[in-house]
């Protein structure tokens, strides 16, 4: 768990992590009963061993097959997407909530425009060390940040559910990207007194211009218990299936000094630092 510590971000401490519930519960929400008190009551449980691969089921070839409409033939990436209100939608209210399972991660990166597209690509200086050779071209690195989150995917395009909404709620898995200022603007929309802090809440995001613009809204998942238990055995899943290593490839591409002089050399004027604004985090 410890060995991308530098990307360690602070931030207010998180809520204790819940125990541990069965890595195997169904993402489905079950029926709770009456007194609401099916999620704690699951989540006390002994913990069931995490799978691995040699536990697995053998591959087979029906393992290939597939109908057109599968969701795994058709993903893009891992899966676990960056969540933000699209540029096409500038209306569109994002509704989202920061998941204390895993700490935010933090990392130096360079935006850059090259022969290649652009990319975001991890900056090779070190800190207490001189400026390495992408900063001496580029100009400085800059800070971002990645946090776990859950997207509410049937909220109204103005981030909202209806007052005492008691129907499902869907949400997906993903992360999001801040810069320096929108970090500290989601930070501060509560201040933390112990018991209450940012992963209490769900917020909002909307596009303002080329910046974001953030709200705090009353959470939705942490009181509906059926609703909980599901966020829980999402994010148990996802922890338990290398969801470190996932938050951590989306810092940026790794580059090497190398790859950096191979990357800029005799294409200084192409591969320029693209400004940093809010918008591309
Ligand atoms: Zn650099």
């Amino acid at each position: 768990m410890k060995q991308f510590e530098d990307d360690d971000f602070e931030i207010p401490p998180a809520v204790p992590p819940p125990p541990p519930a069965p890595v195997n519960a169904p993402v489905t929400p079950t029926a709770a009963p009456a007194n609401g008190k099916a999620a704690s009551t699951a989540l006390t449980d002994t913990p069931a061993p995490i799978p691995t691969r040699t536990g697995s089921p053998a591959y087979t070839e029906d393992d290939e097959v597939c109908d057109f409409g599968d969701p795994e033939a058709s993903r893009v990436g891992d899966g676990y997407d960056r969540i933000r209100p699209d540029k096409s939608q500038p209306d569109l209210v994002v509704r989202f909530a920061l998941m204390p399972h895993l700490k935010p991660r933090k990392a130096l990166v360079h935006w850059v425009e090259g022969a290649l597209g652009k990319s975001q690509r991890r900056c090779a200086s070190k800190p207490r060390e001189l400026p390495a050779y992408c900063c001496q071209v580029l100009g400085e690195s800059r800070y971002h940040v990645v946090v776990p989150a859950i997207q509410y995917l049937n909220c109204s395009t103005t981030g909202a559910y209806a007052k005492d909404y008691t129907g499902p709620v869907e949400f997906k898995l993903g992360f999001v990207d801040l810069s320096p200022s929108t970090f500290s603007a989601v930070g501060g929309l509560v201040e933390d007194d112990g018991t209450n802090n940012i992963y209490q809440v769900d917020v909002t995001m909307k596009r303002n211009g080329q910046k974001f613009d953030f709200a705090m809204r009353k959470c939705v998942w942490r009181n509906r218990p059926e609703v909980a238990q599901a966020v829980e055995s999402a994010m148990q899943r996802f922890v338990a299936t290398g969801g470190e290593q996932k938050l951590h490839k989306k810092l940026g591409r790794e580059t090497t000094l190398k790859e950096w002089r191979e990357l800029l050399a005799g294409q200084v004027a192409k591969a320029e630092s693209v400004t940093l604004d809010d918008d591309e985090y």
